[in-house]
């Protein structure tokens, strides 16, 4: 069974062909152009499709609110046109399968499968996966299974609220990891902070001058780490979940992050669990959406 993944992000397309076993992969790109449509994405799948050779298999994964029956995409705030039409039928006949061989996943849940499978996550049964980018995704893998929930949005750490009485987020709710923590509200939070003087809202060189030098950017950054530890025992509350895969852009970050996520899980956990929590790096880097939607169809 070979199966081809789909990453359908708000620059690029990132894809990938692999067998069941996570083996023999093969990956390619494709850039958007601006002003890009929905029938422009479909023809790049079929280009796609035709670099990676014949598969059994598609699964794609892609931002917003999903219609799982209809294999659509309902609601995509970066990606306004992509509701335009029936994804993942539309995929299936450019790849040159029937639609019962493919499959459409969240980017974020199909990111967590791919670190769940040949990533950070392969050698445990549970784990959530969190990526800090302009907002914060998330993807909760138990019992080796994608929860998903009854309307589709489990998993959603992004909006576990950390402070009822902190920022709006654009969820309609106040406070939310992704109004503490997401690459967006890091720069927010240097601003506000004054930093960095030079560049304002450069998050790389944020970062480098925490990582050479104790000051105030290692502040902020352990600050920004202990609002998401905070939040994150939230999931270790509930569920008793010792893994937790951070990915996306903001994570370069995570050494800087670390003992702030530490303190913060410290101060709202219940009970001594601490001690076994493991905060790791995503390991497949930009790969694990298209590895997911991989496994999401390998999986059908
Ligand atoms: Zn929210």
């Amino acid at each position: 069974m070979r199966a081809i993944g789909l990453d359908v992000g708000g620059s690029a397309v990132k894809a990938g062909a692999v067998d069941g076993n996570g083996e023999r992969r093969v990956e390619t790109v494709r850039h958007l152009p601006p002003g890009v449509d929905f029938e422009q994405l479909i023809a790049f799948v079929g280009e796609i499709a035709e670099e990676l050779g014949p598969a059994d298999r598609v699964g794609v994964g892609a931002p917003g609110l999903l219609d799982r029956e209809a294999g659509r995409i309902l609601q995509s705030p970066n990606l306004p046109w992509l509701p335009a039409g029936l994804l993942r039928a539309r995929v299936a006949a450019a790849v040159g399968l029937p639609e019962s061989s493919a499959v459409l996943e969240n980017d974020a849940n199909a990111a967590a499968l791919g670190e769940f499978w040949l990533g950070a996550g392969h050698d445990c049964d549970d784990l959530l996966f969190v990526t800090l980018g302009t907002g914060v995704g998330g993807g909760l893998i138990l019992d080796g299974q994608l929860v998903i929930g009854a309307g589709g949005l489990a998993g959603e750490i992004g909006h576990v609220k950390v402070d009822p009485r902190g920022e709006p987020c654009g969820c309609g709710g106040r406070g939310c990891i992704e109004t503490l923590a997401s690459a967006t509200a890091a720069r927010r939070r240097a601003l506000h902070a004054g930093l960095p003087q030079e560049a304002p809202g450069d998050l790389k060189r944020l970062n480098d001058r925490a990582s050479s030098t104790p000051g105030p950017e290692r502040d902020l950054l352990r600050a920004i780490g202990y609002d998401l530890g905070y939040g994150l025992s939230s999931a270790l509350n509930l569920l008793d979940l010792r893994t937790y895969v951070i990915g996306g852009g903001f994570s370069a970050a995570l050494p800087n992050l670390l003992p702030g996520i530490r303190e913060g899980f410290r101060a709202g956990s219940y009970g001594q669990r601490t001690a076994d929590v493991r905060v790791v790096a995503a390991g497949l880097g930009p790969s694990a959406g298209w590895i997911g939607a991989a496994r999401a169809a390998l999986l059908i």
